[in-house]
């Protein structure tokens, strides 16, 4: 594997052949961003490829950041390659992720991939005959969002109203609870206290909420697996139970899991990134 990058507002991962190089703090600043980059890069790396928290139109290579402002609505991927003489590809972190899993993950031999983030928000990822497909905008698999949540309808970031991720996400979680019973615990509470078999209605109408619009999904892209990242998917019966529920809606008989825990890990961006520029650019 070539050399990747995982960029976040906060910090900048960089590996090279699966081993990790190091990171350092996401420069404020476009020429100190371009530097740190740079640092990372040897002669002998003839091409890059970046995760990035946000979305990548795979028209026009602009990329929407919101976190990091001083590379937000740049076409990053040709501005890199132009400053650096590299080849760069630069994909959505979601993507990564879903790659990661194809590569050496959940979702390993599977053709039809259907990677998931119940984390702080609902996220996704689409892999379709072996191919990531970006879609127009760069938004496909971006299941979170549309107004489908009838009850409770809550604001979204997003400017609609009734948001899968308003409720879907590790907080849309709290939110039922405190929707159902007034009382506002964490999500870790929610889960520990329906693993100790306490009625937890917030938990059985997030299975409902989260099931339905998954089971949709699911149906639509012929999904045959469905890796899950995330904080949510840290606990396992909670995945499994959803799991049950996907597989209760969705059309397919099928007797295996389908809603499995993601593998990949905390290196899932630079992982994917790696497998994605081994696609495009060849094993480097
Ligand atoms: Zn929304």
């Amino acid at each position: 594997m070539g050399l990747s990058f995982d960029i976040g507002g906060s910090r900048i991962r960089a590996a090279r052949g699966g081993q990790a190089l190091g990171e350092v703090t996401t420069p404020a600043e476009v020429g100190a961003f371009v530097a740190a980059i740079a640092g990372f890069l040897t002669p002998q790396d003839r091409a890059l490829a970046i995760s990035i928290a946000g979305v990548v139109d795979p028209g026009t290579q602009a990329i929407k950041v919101a976190n990091i402002p001083c590379i937000d609505g740049r076409r990053l991927a040709p501005d890199l390659a132009a400053a650096l003489g590299r080849r760069v590809l630069v994909l959505n972190d979601a993507d990564c992720f879903v790659l990661a899993e194809v590569a050496q993950g959940a979702a390993r031999g599977h053709r039809n991939v259907f990677g998931i983030i119940l984390g702080s928000g609902v996220g996704g990822g689409l892999v379709i005959d072996g191919r990531l497909v970006q879609g127009a905008g760069g938004f496909a698999g971006e299941w979170g969002h549309g107004p489908v949540i009838r009850a409770p309808a809550l604001a979204c970031g997003c400017g609609q109203t009734g948001c899968l991720d308003t409720v879907g996400s590790a907080r849309g979680l709290e939110r039922l609870h405190e929707h159902l019973t007034g009382e506002i615990i964490g999500s870790v509470e929610v889960i520990r206290r329906w693993r100790g078999g306490r009625p937890m209605p917030a938990v059985n109408l997030w299975l409902d909420l989260v099931a339905g619009q998954l089971a949709m999904v699911v149906n639509v892209v012929g999904a045959s697996v469905v890796p899950v990242g995330g904080g949510l998917s840290n606990d396992r019966a909670l995945i499994a139970a959803l799991d049950r529920a996907v597989r209760a809606r969705i059309l397919r008989r099928l007797d295996q899991p389908l809603v499995v825990v993601a593998e990949a890990g905390p290196d899932a961006g630079l992982i994917g990134a790696a497998y994605a520029g081994e696609v495009e650019f060849g094993a480097a």
